[in-house]
């Protein structure tokens, strides 16, 4: 089964509009060197509009996606964001469950599911977070963490919807630390992803959904990881904000 390797840019609360519409055109316009990868730009929700008009100014085919959601399409919710409003920006894809909002805005599996079933309603495809934390790695309890995140986040989804979303396998150890899961380490967790996928659902839909890996993805590291079979791109913070190790990481998982 040949998964499109898709890698994303996470912004997170970075640059301000004038770098926002440079970084955009400066990807753009080296993209040719790693076409055979899907690219996703996710800037800050006020910036969206401008990243998306630097994109369809440049006719480019990269996607532009959210990096958080309301679970409702309107109503009274002062400050928040609603999925029918990133689709009518021109998003496509939003991320969900991210570690930083898991643990400083306090979402639940719980919130990331409705969440995920109200982005896909609206027709984005949700990148969905999970990963454990280094007290959970170094407690043996990742398999127990990711698997209960996969379940509880994905649960009650149909095997269409299941095909259509990208999980994100995130450890929060390497998240913006310059710690990298070894090429083995990211394999043994996206291979659970993967099985409880197909406990979801069947082995023929899991086989279909594509897995990122997110953690100081750089450049030079990301050839180990793309290397490894259940490993189907990446979820990029930092190197994000510079063109060319965007570009570098997205030319290492285009082989
Ligand atoms: C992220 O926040 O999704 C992330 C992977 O960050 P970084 O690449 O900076 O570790």
């Amino acid at each position: 089964m040949s998964r499109r390797k898709i890698v994303a840019g996470n912004w997170k609360m970075n640059l301000d509009r004038t770098q926002a519409r440079e970084l955009t055109a400066a990807v753009a316009a080296r993209r040719g060197t790693a076409a055979a990868v899907e690219l996703v730009l996710c800037p800050p929700a006020l910036y969206v509009e401008t990243v998306g008009t630097a994109l369809a100014a440049a006719q480019s085919d990269i996607g532009l996606g959210g990096q958080n959601v309301h679970d409702k399409p309107n109503g009274a919710f002062t400050g928040e964001v609603s999925p029918p409003m990133l689709v009518d920006l021109g998003c496509r894809y939003v991320i969900l469950g991210h570690s930083e909002r898991r643990t400083l805005c306090g979402e639940t599996d719980a919130v990331v599911n409705a969440k995920t079933k109200a982005a896909l309603a609206a027709g984005l495809t949700p990148i969905v977070c999970v990963g454990e934390t280094l007290a959970e790695r170094e407690a043996d309890r990742t398999a127990a963490v990711v698997t209960g995140q996969v379940q509880g986040s994905l649960a009650g989804l149909s095997a269409a919807d299941l095909e259509k979303i990208v999980v994100a396998y995130e450890p929060v150890w390497a998240i913006g630390t310059g710690k990298v899961a070894t090429p083995e380490q990211a394999q043994e967790v996206h291979a659970l992803i993967r099985s409880q996928l197909a406990a979801l659902s069947s082995a023929a839909v899991a086989a279909q959904v594509r897995i990122q890996y997110g953690g100081s993805v750089k450049p030079d590291n990301a050839a180990d990881l793309a290397a490894q079979p259940d490993i189907d791109g990446a979820l990029v913070g930092g190197a994000s904000l510079k063109a060319d190790d965007f570009l570098g990481i997205a030319k290492a998982f285009a082989g």
